[in-house]
């Protein structure tokens, strides 16, 4: 399976800045962020896209949902709301095949998305 960016900043071998870590996930900030706050967190073990979750673990799929939401409220988001979205394949305009939650806060978001 090819190797993306996402696994590289899991390796440490490209940089990022990482906002939490633990043994299931590493939440770090997006580079090209869409919002004041905007943090992705993905699993640390990989999976392509949300469709993979179907197979996966119930309790490592609760995990990963669990500890996203917590990043969210170490983020400070919870007052004020937030929005999470899981773009998956190229209708979803998902550019790293590597799973991930976008965290994103700090201003209104509209809806729907485009
Ligand atoms: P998606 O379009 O849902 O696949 O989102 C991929 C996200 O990864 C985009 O928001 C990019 O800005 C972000 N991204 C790409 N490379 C990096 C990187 N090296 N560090 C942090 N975020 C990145």
């Amino acid at each position: 399976m090819e190797e993306t960016i996402f696994d590289k900043i899991l390796a440490g071998t490209i940089p990022s800045a990482k906002v939490y870590e633990d043994e299931d996930v590493l939440a770090f900030r997006d580079v090209n962020p869409q919002a004041p706050t905007h943090v992705l967190v993905i699993p640390k073990k990989r999976a392509v896209n949300f469709t993979e979750l179907k197979d996966r673990d119930e309790e490592e799929v609760g995990r990963f949902f669990q500890k996203a939401a917590r990043v969210a409220d170490k983020l400070g988001l919870d007052e004020e709301g937030y929005r999470v979205v899981i773009n998956s394949g190229r209708h979803g305009q998902q550019t790293v095949a590597y799973l991930h939650a976008h965290i994103l806060g700090g201003r209104q978001m509209n809806w729907p998305p485009g």
